[in-house]
């Protein structure tokens, strides 16, 4: 089942090709002031729909992990980044984080929340 998102003023839009099976609460200290409730997809399950100008990207740290936001209304929408499951950045592996707050018509309370503890393990 495909999923459409948007951001709050409708300028960042994007498909994903599934719906998650359940989403990540991360603590990093990006994370938990941004609020984002993240579902990872590969770049081929993920599709922006909206003008790649709307998007805007913020870098932090190792600059490893591109996070995008709405240009306009600040939305956090998807980070791009490297698979880390190993806790190694696996480049050859990259992954497309979306903020599942942005998913329309979907029940997020209805999909487990699993909580990662990047704050403490990175
Ligand atoms: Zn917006």
């Amino acid at each position: 089942m495909q999923l459409k998102a948007s951001c709050h003023c409708g300028r960042t839009q994007f498909e994903v090709s599934e719906a998650p099976a359940s989403v990540t609460r991360c603590t990093c200290s990006y994370c938990a002031k941004s609020g984002g409730l993240w579902a990872y997809y590969k770049p081929e399950q993920f599709r922006l729909t909206s003008p790649a100008e709307n998007v805007a990207t913020y870098l932090w740290n190792t600059f490893t992990v591109k996070h995008r936001f709405c240009a306009t209304c600040g939305c956090t929408t998807y980070g791009e980044s490297p698979d880390f499951s190993s806790g190694e950045p696996d480049f050859d592996n990259p992954k497309i984080g979306v903020n599942a707050r942005l998913f329309d018509d979907f029940d997020l309370d209805a999909v487990p929340v699993q909580v990662i503890d990047c704050r403490n393990l990175w």
